[in-house]
């Protein structure tokens, strides 16, 4: 008999914000398995340089520069190569439906995920999932088009990587509860007049995990994982008191499952985002790698507490948003986007970042069942009002 193997086809990927922390891990992922990934597009907001550096090793077909004051310099150090150039933001969505692509990995910054996510399923392209807001924006529409276009949405939040991998082999069984755990950030048992004086340095020091500057914030505002709640109950089709969130300082066990028969499963490893994303874009199979195994005697204890939503008032505001569902976890993660870019700019202290959200969501009129127009007139509507309530703090 001959050994029958299987040999499995190269994939082409495109990824959308290529120069950021996920992007330029995928690319990791991507250069440890030469055999199995291609990439077809690449595109980065505005780091000309980096993305010239990974076109040259990558050799996509197609990159976009979001900036467009960057485009001639990338257009003339491409100019050697077989490669299209585009420049601007509209140009995301053009390249998300680029038909050699099977797979777009979305690891774009905030609600701009949103229009080129849309282009990609009505592609028929599966989507690796990175940008969280594209779901808290839009979850409803966005779930439903993915149904309809008959696309998977895989994943890469590594909390939600985690249900997803419990999942398997479990279609047929009912959820009772998933706990998303937290590692609870840089500022765990702090109180809020620890918090009223912090500045964005200490901010931007995660105990566990090397993440993006909006994405470290988040994490330590505990918005981040407000925004994870409002990501999985679209991801999984829950409802909000199906899930819970647990901190667990250590970030081993990534998240858990909860079974009808109160049998719960975790997906746990060491910290490493290389191996959601891994997961994620060559979904179903796992590949081998070589990534850091875990080791139980470095880790004697593992510890759980309560997460403290009265300190860390993000995290409530984001459970409130999706308990009034509509456009409000569009408004709420709209306003957010602007308060976190005012507390990197130090125009804004930390604790006031929820103040504003929190008049967002007070101030803009709820709509129960929003059209595509309607989240993205609210979310522009919501960066003004953050805007203008930001300008009006004095620290
Ligand atoms: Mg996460």
């Amino acid at each position: 008999m001959n050994n029958i193997t299987i040999k499995q086809s190269v994939k082409y990927i495109t990824i959308l914000g290529s120069t950021g922390s996920i992007g330029t891990q995928a690319l990791e992922v991507v250069r440890d398995n030469p055999g199995i990934f291609k990439v077809a597009v690449l595109s980065a907001l505005k780091n000309s340089e980096l993305l010239i550096q990974q076109t040259m090793e990558f050799r996509p077909e197609l990159v976009v520069i979001c900036d467009e004051t960057q485009y001639l310099p990338v257009k003339e150090a491409l100019s050697a190569l077989p490669i299209k150039v585009l420049a601007g933001e509209a140009a995301l969505s053009e390249v998300a439906a680029y038909p050699k692509s099977d797979i777009v990995l979305t690891a774009l910054m905030g609600s701009v995920g949103l229009k080129p996510t849309i282009a990609a399923i009505k592609a028929g392209k599966n989507i690796a999932l990175a940008n969280k807001e594209t779901l808290v924006v839009a979850g409803e529409y966005i779930t439903a088009l993915a149904a309809e276009y008959q696309v998977k949405i895989l994943p890469v939040d590594s909390e939600h990587s985690a249900i997803f991998q419990c999942l398997v082999g479990e279609e047929q069984n009912e959820i009772e509860k998933i706990y998303l755990t937290a590692s609870g950030g840089p500022f765990l048992g702090k109180g809020k007049d620890f918090l009223s004086a912090i500045k964005k340095e200490q901010a931007l020091k995660h105990p566990n995990w090397v993440m993006g500057a909006k994405i470290t914030i988040d994490s330590a505002t505990l918005m981040n994982k407000g925004l994870e709640v409002i990501e999985a109950k679209w991801l999984f089709d829950l409802d909000v008191d199906q899930i819970d969130v647990i901190v667990h300082p250590q970030s081993v066990i990534h998240s858990i499952v909860q079974f009808t028969d109160g049998s719960m499963k975790a997906q746990m490893g060491v910290p490493d985002m290389k191996l959601p994303i891994q997961y994620a874009i060559n979904y179903p199979d796992r590949l081998k790698n070589n990534f850091k195994r875990f080791n139980f005697l470095d880790y004697p204890n593992f510890s759980f507490q309560q997460a403290d939503r009265e300190t860390f008032r993000n995290l409530d505001l984001a459970f409130k948003a999706l308990r009034k569902g509509g456009n409000m976890p569009c408004i709420l993660n709209a306003a957010n986007e602007i308060v976190v870019e005012a507390f990197l700019k130090d125009k804004i202290g930390f604790l006031e970042m929820s103040e504003v959200i929190e008049q967002c969501m007070a101030e803009i009129r709820l709509i129960e069942k929003p059209q595509l127009t309607d989240y993205l007139e609210t979310d522009k509507h919501s960066r003004i009002l953050a805007g203008e309530l930001v300008t009006k703090i004095k620290i």
